[in-house]
């Protein structure tokens, strides 16, 4: 069963009303943070509140996608009166809830206090709801918020991690067929730019091939639609993504598919997916051998596994010019994610990249 160090993974069917006690245990005050629908959707929100009976509760439910700073300080309002956070939803809302938890002990009332915030009180309780099969942000410390002039910026902690992961795959079963092809895009690419980031460990490199191991059989059929046990098998694969990114972060591919999404609005997983031809391509050219041990521990060979992941991808029609791209290539000079990636690679790469793919 999956385990983790930093937080307590409750996995399984039932979850939260399995863990009734231990919930209704962590104060009389609850601030529940969730995003427009997919709490209610996913029937998770139903079953927390049915647990928290008799128990005072507040939802802020006004989390979006790529959660915006302003929306997190919103709902630190909220704070006065509760004793612990819940977070139901996907990657956005669970890593809104982790920043909220944390700043009744820790004051901020601007985003620039918030990136500036040492972060050295303990947060309240926090326990995280997932219900997409992806990020694997219910076991990382890590915050992927956005700010006011729109650009995404991640924020690591050990005091986001949650206290108890809830985990129960059914609540991944109502996202529509677009949103669990891009959240399942994402979690390979955790396990991959993982794999081949400068911070693997013999730990973090089992963690990833294991994400694989259980992403795959659902990825190959991802298309046409998946049974329960496979989708089940996709979220338990998200979540070891997750566990291999919490040792080693993400790569380039990451950060460049941000610019992706704040730009032309291509959903995280997708955004990220798009560059892991590159990333494969960068490191095969750097460590053959490591890139082919890989590639045979996953059993599939590189342009497989390269065109699986393309044929995931919807259309999409992203051009930039050569002003555009002089202009925003500073932003990967001197970046953690780009010197992360497996090898020396640089921003002369990144500049490669985006005008071998997008320059026109
Ligand atoms: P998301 O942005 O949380 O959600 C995407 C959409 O799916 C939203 O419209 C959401 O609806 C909907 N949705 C979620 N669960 C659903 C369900 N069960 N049924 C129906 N609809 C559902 O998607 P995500 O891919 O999980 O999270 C992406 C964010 O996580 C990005 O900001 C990314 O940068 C970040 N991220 C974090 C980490 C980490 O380690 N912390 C790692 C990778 C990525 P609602 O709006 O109604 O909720
Ligand atoms: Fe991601």
């Amino acid at each position: 069963m999956i385990r983790s160090d930093n937080v307590n993974v409750l996995y399984g069917k039932g979850a939260v009303k399995k863990n009734r006690e231990l919930l209704r245990s962590l104060g009389e005050r609850y601030l529940i943070v969730t995003g427009k629908n997919s709490a209610r959707l996913s029937g998770a929100l139903d079953d927390v509140l049915n647990v928290l009976e008799g128990k005072e509760h507040v939802i802020f439910d006004e989390i979006s996608e790529n959660p915006k700073v302003s929306s997190i300080l919103r709902a630190s309002e909220l704070l006065q009166d509760a004793d612990c956070v819940i977070g139901i939803g996907g990657g956005s809302v669970l890593d809104a809830s982790k920043v909220i938890a944390c700043l009744k002990t820790n004051r901020a009332v601007s985003e620039e206090e918030i990136y500036a915030q040492k972060w050295e009180n303990e947060g309240l309780p926090l326990v995280l709801v997932g219900t997409t099969a992806g990020t694997g942000s219910e076991v990382t410390k890590v915050a992927v918020l956005s700010r006011g002039n729109g650009k995404k910026s991640s924020i690591h902690h050990d005091r986001f991690y949650a206290d108890h992961a809830i985990c129960d795959p059914v609540y991944t079963y109502s996202m529509s067929k677009m949103t669990a092809i891009s959240t399942a895009i994402d979690a390979l690419t955790h396990c991959n730019e993982s794999y081949f980031s400068n911070k693997a460990t013999d730990v973090s490199r089992t963690y990833a091939l294991e994400g694989i191991r259980h992403l795959l059989p659902g990825l190959k059929m991802i298309k046409e639609g998946l049974s329960d046990d496979l989708k089940d098998e996709v979220y338990l694969g998200s979540l070891y993504g997750g566990l291999a990114i919490d040792v080693t972060g993400t790569t380039f591919a990451h950060n460049v598919g941000y610019y992706l999404t704040e730009n032309f609005g291509l959903p995280h997983g997708f955004a990220c997916a798009v560059f892991q031809r590159d990333l494969f391509e960068y490191v095969s050219s750097y460590d053959r051998e490591y890139t082919d041990t890989f590639f045979d521990q996953i059993g599939m060979d590189k342009e497989s596994y390269t065109e699986l992941i393309d044929s995931l991808l919807p259309e999409y029609d992203i051009r930039i010019s050569e002003d555009t791209l002089s202009s925003i290539i500073s932003r990967w000079d001197n970046n953690n994610s780009v010197k992360n990636t497996y090898g020396k690679m640089d921003v002369k790469d990144i500049e490669r990249i985006l005008r071998n793919r997008f320059v026109k």
